[in-house]
């Protein structure tokens, strides 16, 4: 299992998901020439993703970021975003050693299905039920008024059924701006992506990881300016994501990738080049 260790905090990348996405909604106005010298793409030009939770252990939580997609979706759902197979989350958090019972808190950095889908599970009379049930959801406030009322464009990506299960046993809990969670882990709104997305900083020791969700879904996004079509604010994006990739790359903070079946997570330098990475269970794809 891949694993970061910054002081005393371990960050360990759980499996969820593969599936696809096409490559030009992903990379927006990029032009196709430019991305595919970065990233592969099929000849249907669906990009390959994934879906990778991240376990975060300190010394006073069990924090899991982002559930994945869960085992709810239709078979049509399954085959239009290519999943490949169930859910990989709870046998994933078994070789950790934990089962769902032992999450102290989700975090979720926003709501669209690939982020939080794994929410909720059917229980054994088919209903309903919060997957992580001694757990606190974090999210924040604005996100969650948008996810539960949705308009005609996010519908498509807020999914009633991921929210109102832990809406109904009170499990949310809803944060504003900028918070911490517990010592070394915090949240700060960007918005962007969607309008109450949120990014995670995880700090220990002097070293610090930032989980930057969908502001930058692979390590191909690189460039302030390579936002994806599904953004509701790209203005935002650009300017969030200007902002956190400075910060990260003269600070030489590591920065995580929760859909990016090649890199996990890197770390660039000041001129902007990657220097050192984590591979993901399909690098050795990208190498060749
Ligand atoms: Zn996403």
């Amino acid at each position: 299992m891949s694993q970061l260790q910054v002081g005393r905090i371990t960050i360990r990348w759980l499996y969820d998901n593969d599936f696809h996405l096409d490559g030009g909604a992903m990379f927006g106005v990029v032009p196709r020439i430019l991305w595919r010298r970065r990233y592969p793409a099929d000849e249907q030009n669906f990009i390959p993703l994934c879906a990778r939770p991240l376990l975060v252990t300190t010394p006073d939580a069990r924090v899991l970021i982002e559930t994945g997609l869960g085992n709810r979706l239709t078979d049509k759902q399954r085959r239009n975003f290519g999943v490949r197979g169930p859910s990989g989350l709870e046998a994933s958090l078994a070789q950790a050693g934990l089962t769902r019972d032992d999450i102290d808190i989700v975090i979720l950095t926003h709501l669209d299905f690939d982020h939080c889908s794994g929410n909720v599970l059917a229980g054994e009379d088919g209903r309903l039920e919060p997957a992580f049930p001694r757990a606190r959801y974090l999210v924040q406030r604005r996100e969650l008024e948008d996810a539960l009322s949705p308009n005609i464009r996010s519908v498509n990506t807020y999914w009633a059924d991921n929210l109102r299960p832990v809406l109904d046993r009170g499990l949310f809990e809803t944060v504003d701006g900028e918070v911490q969670v517990v010592p070394g882990i915090r949240l700060v709104l960007t918005g962007g992506h969607t309008r109450g997305h949120q990014v995670v900083l995880m700090e220990s020791e002097g070293e610090t990881v930032l989980h930057m969700a969908d502001l930058q879904p692979t390590h191909a996004h690189d460039n302030p300016l390579w936002v994806m079509a599904y953004d509701n604010y790209p203005l935002d994006s650009v300017h969030q994501k200007q902002m956190w990739l400075e910060r990260a790359r003269s600070r030489g903070w590591w920065v995580t990738f929760y859909h990016d079946p090649f890199v996990l997570a890197g770390r660039w330098n000041e001129a902007g080049e990657l220097v050192e990475r984590i591979d993901g269970h399909r690098a050795a794809e990208l190498a060749g």
